[in-house]
């Protein structure tokens, strides 16, 4: 059985100074993040030492949302893997349809930050989702079976420590949201990929649904069978919102 994993993307939202309040309030409608499902909140690089302060005695972990594949160095304005460990981060979101669209983020650079986070013992959550486009041409499945298999190529051996977000690109901060069987027919692909890259550990992969996601569908879509929790943009942002689509998981 896969323990269900509901992450918040708070993107670029929320001042340090505003951090702990949110945080508060998650902690209070999750039982600290003691319920069943594991419960992750990934913020801003600069709310990362007030976020970590304000999650101290919670089982919430900790997660940021992009990081460089290099451990240090001349690369003005990154952030390695080792300054995120440091702080006490658990998590980072890798390849978000974001970066791949305003920052050129692309396959390459995502494998060699999943190798660089596996390597300092981070969780990644690796972002995959085709566009609308791709998909009215008929592409998806051709677009996800690349993702997968470039963004993960040789990290067969550590499957079971990486998480996958399918996103489909349509479907964030759009209000539409996936029905609950195409979600399924992605995720099926994605474990169906992953299965035949590393047989043994497919099955212990942890595959979120991201796209619009809220309370109203949450458990609906998590009620499917390789739906496995849910990566979360707006709804994360309001500490009600976000516990429930938590408890939706359980
Ligand atoms: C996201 O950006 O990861 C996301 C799922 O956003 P939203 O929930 O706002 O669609």
């Amino acid at each position: 059985m896969r323990t269900k994993i509901v992450a918040g993307n708070w993107k670029m939202n929320k001042l340090p100074s505003e951090a702990p309040a949110l945080i508060e309030g998650i902690r209070k409608a999750t039982n600290d993040g003691d319920c069943g499902v594991d419960v992750v909140v990934c913020v801003p690089f600069t709310d990362i030492p007030a976020a970590a302060q304000a999650l101290k005695g919670s089982k919430i972990g900790l997660g940021a949302q992009n990081m460089h594949w290099k451990d240090a160095g001349a690369y003005t304005g990154e952030i390695s893997a080792a300054m995120l460990k440091d702080l006490g981060v658990q998590y980072v979101i890798l390849g978000h349809s974001e970066r791949r669209q305003y920052f050129a983020e692309t396959d390459e650079t995502v494998n060699l930050k999943l190798k660089a986070a596996l390597a300092a013992g981070l969780t990644p959550i690796v972002c995959v989702g085709e566009t609308l486009e791709e998909r009215e041409e008929g592409k998806m499945q051709e677009v996800i079976v690349r993702q997968v298999s470039e963004d993960l190529a040789g990290c067969q051996e550590d499957f079971a420590r990486i998480v996958i977000a399918y996103e489909p690109v349509w479907a964030i901060g759009t209000g539409k949201t996936a029905t609950s069987t195409q979600a399924q027919e992605v995720h099926a692909l994605i474990r169906a990929t992953l299965a035949k890259m590393n047989p043994e550990q497919a099955d212990e992969v942890r595959i979120q649904y991201g796209g619009s996601m809220k309370p109203e569908n949450a458990a609906d879509l998590m009620s499917k069978p390789d739906i496995d929790g849910g990566l979360i943009g707006g709804a994360a942002l309001k500490a009600d919102s976000f516990a429930a689509i938590v408890h939706a998981g359980k």
